[in-house]
Order: C-alpha cells, then sequence, then structure tokens
C-alpha cells in the first residue's frame, strides 16, 4: 500500500516521501480512506503510531480539493492539550502542505496573542489550538468557527484530564453541526466515551494497538528501591548504561525540579519540564534533549503529553503514576516507529497498590527486581492509586460502530478529487456535488 494507493493527490504524497516516509503506517492506512470518505472517526492511538499525519493528510486532501478561489475562512481545526503538541501537530501540517496552496496557523497559551490574531485576520484554512487560548481569541472575534467542515481532537483523553471539558463543549457550540468529527485518544475511560458519545456521529472505530496497551516493543522493568534511594539508583543507571537521551517523569512538579538539579549536580546534563516552566524554557529544554545538548529531561506528565521524540531509547518512572492510564502515556514515548524501547520504574513500598493498578490496566505483571546495594528496607504502606481510574478497568462499552457497520452516513460528502482510494466505492463521481455550499 503507497500513500497515492490511500487517495492523496502527488503534492501531498511528494510531500510526504520528501519526509522519508516509504509507506504508511497502519493507523495511516486504516484511517485517511475513512476520513477521506468524510466519516467520523474513534482512533485509538498513541503518540509514535503516526496519527498525526494521519489526520492531517486526509484533511489537506480535503481543504485543497474544495477550496475556493477568494476567500479563506478557517474550515479545519485541531484541538490539542498542550502547548508542544499544538507547536508540533503544526510543524507536521506546515510540513505537508508544503506543495498546496493551503494556509496553516497555531495558537496557544503563555505567549502574546497579538500576532496570533493578525495572523488569523489575514485567513487560515486550518488551525492548531489549545481550547483556551482558542476560546479567548474567539470572545475577542479575532477567528469565527462558523465555516468549520472538520473538527479534530487529539488526545482528548488528555484534554479531560487537563479539564477542558467545559471549554471543549462551548467551542463546539459555535461550530456548524454538520461537520466531521476526528477523535484521536490514547486511551478509553468512561469519560473520554461519554465525550465520544456526545460529539462524535456514527463513527468508524480506528485501532491500532489494543485499548489501553502499551506498544508492543517495550520492555517493562520494575527496580524495587527505598524512596530515599530511588536518585542513586537512577544516577548509576544512567552512569553504568550510559545512557545517553532518558526520559524522565516524576509525579510534580517540585519533584522534577529537585531532581534535575541532583542529576546536574552529579554531573549528568538535565532539564525538567512542567508546567510552571515558561513557554521559552520548555521549548528550550525540549530542543536540547532532542538535539542531545542534554541527556536527562524529567517531566511531569502533563507537559510530556505528546511530545514528538523520535526513537528514545528509555524512559524511567522516578515515581509511578498514580493514575494507571498515565503509564500507558508515558511509556508511548519508547518503542515507537517500531524501534525497541526501555520502560524502567524505581518502584518504593508506598507505590505497590499503583503497580497493581498499572497491571490490571496492561493485563500483564511488570518484571520486578532488585539490584545489589539497593534492596529495599522500607515497609511504609503503600498509597492507594487513583479511583476515578478505576472505571476504565471495567468492560469495554460498545460506542462506535466498526467499518463495516450499516447506517455510517459521512457527515460531509465525500471528495475524491485526487486520486480515489483503492478499493473504494463511493466518491464524487458516484455521489455528485456537495449540497451544502461551504463558503
Ligand atoms: P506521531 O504519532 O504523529 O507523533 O508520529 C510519530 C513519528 O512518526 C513522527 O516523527 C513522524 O514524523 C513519523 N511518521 C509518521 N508517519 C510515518 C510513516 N508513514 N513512516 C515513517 N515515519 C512516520
Amino acid at each position: 500500500m503507497t500513500f497515492s494507493d490511500l487517495g492523496l493527490s502527488p503534492a501531498i504524497v511528494k510531500a510526504v516521501e520528501e519526509k522519508g516516509y516509504t509507506k504508511p503506517s497502519p493507523i495511516q492506512e486504516k484511517a485517511i480512506p475513512h476520513i477521506l470518505e468524510g466519516k467520523d472517526i474513534l482512533a485509538s492511538a498513541q503518540t509514535g503510531t503516526g496519527k498525526t499525519a494521519g489526520f492531517t493528510l486526509p484533511v489537506l486532501q480535503y481543504l485543497t480539493d474544495t477550496k475556493h478561489p477568494k476567500y479563506r475562512p478557517l474550515r479545519a481545526l485541531v484541538l490539542t492539550p498542550t502547548r508542544e503538541l499544538a507547536a508540533q501537530v503544526h510543524d507536521n501540517v506546515r510540513e505537508y502542505s508544503k506543495y498546496v496552496n493551503i494556509r496553516s496557523s497555531v495558537v496557544f497559551g503563555g505567549v502574546k496573542a497579538a500576532s496570533q490574531i493578525a495572523t488569523l485576520k489575514r485567513g487560515v484554512d486550518i488551525l492548531v489550538a489549545t481550547p483556551g487560548r482558542l476560546l479567548d481569541l474567539h470572545d475577542q472575534k479575532a477567528v469565527s468557527f462558523k465555516r468549520i467542515d472538520i473538527l479534530i481532537l487529539d488526545e482528548a483523553d488528555r484534554m479531560l484530564d487537563m479539564g477542558f471539558a467545559r471549554d471543549l463543549n462551548k467551542l463546539i457550540s459555535f461550530m456548524p453541526v454538520e461537520r466531521q468529527n476526528l477523535m484521536f485518544s490514547a486511551t478509553f475511560s468512561k469519560d473520554i466515551k461519554k465525550l465520544a458519545e456526545g460529539i462524535l456521529k456514527n463513527p468508524v472505530s480506528v485501532e491500532t494497538a489494543p485499548q489501553n496497551s502499551t506498544a508492543k516493543k517495550v520492555t517493562h522493568k520494575v527496580f524495587k528501591v527505598d524512596k530515599g534511594k530511588k536518585t542513586t539508583l537512577l544516577i548509576k543507571l544512567i552512569k553504568d548504561g550510559n545512557w545517553e537521551q532518558v526520559l524522565v517523569f516524576t509525579r510534580t512538579k517540585h519533584g522534577a525540579n529537585k531532581l534535575t538539579q541532583k542529576l546536574i549536580k552529579d554531573g549528568i546534563s538535565a532539564a525538567a519540564i512542567h508546567g510552571n516552566k515558561s513557554q521559552g524554557a520548555r521549548t528550550k529544554a525540549l530542543k536540547n534533549f532532542k538535539d542531545n545538548t542534554i541527556k536527562v529531561l524529567v517531566a511531569t506528565d502533563i507537559a510530556a503529553r505528546g511530545l514528538d521524540i523520535p526513537l528514545l531509547p528509555y524512559v524511567i518512572n522516578y515515581e509511578l503514576p498514580n493514575v494507571p492510564e498515565d503509564y500507558v502515556h508515558r511509556i508511548g514515548r519508547t518503542g515507537r516507529a517500531g524501534a525497541a524501547g526501555e520502560a524502567i520504574s524505581l518502584v518504593c513500598s508506598e507505590e505497590t497498590e499503583y503497580q497493581n493498578e498499572i497491571e490490571k490496566l496492561l493485563k500483564e505483571k511488570l518484571k520486578s527486581t532488585v539490584l545489589d546495594g539497593f534492596e529495599p528496607t522500607d515497609t511504609t504502606p503503600p498509597k492507594r492509586a487513583a479511583t476515578q481510574s478505576k472505571s476504565s478497568f471495567g468492560k469495554k462499552k460498545k460506542t462506535t460502530n466498526t467499518s463495516s457497520s450499516q447506517g455510517n452516513k459521512p457527515k460531509r460528502k465525500p471528495h475524491f478529487k485526487g486520486n480515489k482510494p483503492a478499493g473504494s466505492t463511493s466518491g464524487r463521481g458516484r455521489t455528485g456535488a456537495p449540497k451544502k455550499k461551504r463558503f
């Protein structure tokens, strides 16, 4: 299967090939034809699967096929939970739209709004945004959602975790009811299913890995250790293993700062990334980590979400998350794009319950070892895992149709102006021109 076989035009395929992609990833192969047909999608996909191209490429195809010669209203909106993810998705959009006449932009908080407003005024076809800033800009009438044809919710589970449910509903209330919705989520809790039910209409379910499962090529390892010895153990692991690029997770911002300082004191280059850091500091830390200027990036869950760190060999849980789904998100950063990775957790007696909950979610036992000189002696009783996560341990509720289901009508008409997907039976030729004028 090639990108052309999926129904993408030569201009889009050219940009993708320049990125070095030789063939579509499984999620791209599954999702792109449905998106081109105008269907709603509920996709279970972690970062590292190629999900960004999975939605961006067909959306660009749609936008170019249906472009008005004069007007440039906002027609596709991508919402992401974090600024970093927004910037990263927009970088991808820019690269993939290199050879098509589509204008894109990104807006997020933490930076001045003036230049964002000016860009929006000039008109963009596709916008990537975080919910809070976008709502502000909408309130200021800097942007209109009246012509939105496609809404994409990227990392929807994290948006809910971050408390964006109200903002999302408000934003959606300004959009046309007739639109296509694409929702991507790594995990499926009760809340996320509820959100999907409220937004998606007869969605096609696209899965690339079993729900709530981790990437297959990741080896999980647990080192049982006393809380007070975790830093020494981490330093030993980094130094003995000559690890060059390590992502370390802590539960708190304060913990991230403290650990970073200790690593630096011990001669290991490190930086922290969390919500209290300025946008500039976060961007700089990520850049330094990506280009190997620093070895260790210490992150909290929220800050690390969705970051594109290619071929990351190690992810360390300095502390286990108390919400088991966060474990899945964390280790989504290793073993990506087919490469092997190691997820190592340093677990003290207090965290036994968290480990149990994670094992229940993954439906597998994590291999536990004790390193010589780090034998645990603590007997502090375990803390309880967050009860909120329990809901997702239950049976899967059927909220979506499968691709073969009946009555799965597209929200907008199919728009195969470019190549028609292989094996597709629907298309503009068969269904005629769109009823609704989009401009
Ligand atoms: P994502 O899951 O969208 O964050 O993408 C993860 C990584 O995979 C990014 O570095 C992409 O550039 C890369 N990628 C996306 N699609 C493909 C593909 N078809 N072949 C190879 N790499 C890809």
